[in-house]
C-alpha cells in the first residue's frame, strides 16, 4: 500500500530532507585526497545529532554506520573504514539518511576526489542528470515506470548501464515504503502517480556492464567488472503542479 502524505507530513519531510541535504553538502566540501571514509561517517553522524536528527542507516537491518561511503567500483552500501583513504582521481558516492520528528530523509551524491579523468566526470554528470530526467516525470497522472524509463533512456544513450538489483522507494515514516522504483523499464506501467506520494528516486549507474555482486562483508555492492559506478538520490514529493525536490538546498 502506498501512503499518501498530508501537507503537514510533507512539511516535516521537508525539514528532514533539508537536514540530509545540508549534511551532504558539508561532507562534499570536506572531500580531499588523504581523508578516510570513516572520517566522513563520523562527521555525518555528528552533524545529524547537532540538528536533533538521528542517522537513519545506523542499525538499519544491522548496518553499523551512519553513512554509506562507496568508492569507485563500489555501487552502494560501502562500509566506512579508517583504512579506506581517498586518493586523487577516486570517485565516492555518499548515501545518507536521517529520522527527524518520526519522518525519514534520504539522498545521495557522487563526488570526485580532486581531479578525475573525463570518463569519471562524464559518468557522474550523466548519473546526476538522469536523476533529474526521472524527477521531471514524477508528476500527478504519470505512471511510475515513466520515471524508470526516463532514467534508463538518458543513461544508455550515453553508453552507461543501469544497475538492476537496487531500486528507489517510497519514503515517509519508514525508510523504504511502497512503491519500488526501478531505474529501467518500458514507460506507461505501474501505479498512477498521485499528489501526496513521496518517492526516493536513486539511479545507480555503471561505466561498464550493469552486473553487481556483494562482497564478503555482506553489505558492499560492487560492479562485477570492477569498473566505476555512480549514485545520486533525491526524495521528491509529488504535487498537483510540479515535483518538489525535498532534499535539495
Ligand atoms: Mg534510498
Amino acid at each position: 500500500m502506498i501512503h499518501l502524505k498530508s501537507p503537514q507530513e510533507i512539511a516535516v519531510m521537508r525539514d528532514a530532507n533539508r537536514i540530509v541535504a545540508e549534511i551532504l553538502a558539508e561532507l562534499k566540501a570536506r572531500i580531499i585526497p588523504g581523508i578516510s571514509t570513516m572520517y566522513l561517517n563520523e562527521l555525518a553522524e555528528r552533524l545529524a545529532v547537532k540538528r536533533r536528527a538521528r542517522p537513519a542507516f545506523k542499525g538499519y537491518n544491522g548496518f553499523p554506520y551512519a553513512l554509506c561511503a562507496s568508492v569507485n567500483e563500489e555501487v552502494v552500501h560501502g562500509m566506512p573504514s579508517r583504512k579506506r583513504i581517498l586518493r586523487e582521481g577516486d570517485i565516492i558516492s555518499l548515501d545518507f539518511g536521517v529520522i527527524y520528528r518520526d519522518y525519514y530523509g534520504d539522498a545521495a551524491i557522487t563526488v570526485p576526489v580532486g581531479k578525475v579523468d573525463d570518463t569519471s566526470e562524464a559518468l557522474i554528470q550523466a548519473t546526476e542528470e538522469s536523476l533529474y530526467q526521472g524527477i521531471a516525470q514524477a508528476v500527478t497522472g504519470n505512471r511510475l515506470s515513466d520515471i524508470s524509463h526516463a532514467i534508463q533512456s538518458y543513461v544508455e544513450a550515453r553508453g552507461f548501464s543501469v544497475v538492476r538489483e537496487f531500486v528507489g522507494h517510497g519514503i515517509g515514516r519508514s525508510l523504504h515504503e511502497s512503491p519500488q522504483i526501478p531505474n529501467y523499464g518500458a514507460p506507461g506501467l505501474g501505479v498512477r502517480l498521485k499528489t501526496g506520494m513521496v518517492l526516493a528516486i536513486e539511479p545507480m549507474i555503471n561505466r561498464g556492464e550493469s552486473g553487481v555482486e556483494i562482497l564478503a562483508d555482506g553489505w558492499t555492492a560492487v560492479t562485477k567488472d570492477r569498473q566505476l559506478s555512480a549514485h545520486f538520490e533525491h526524495s521528491v514529493a509529488i504535487s498537483d503542479n510540479r515535483p518538489e525536490i525535498l532534499s535539495r538546498l
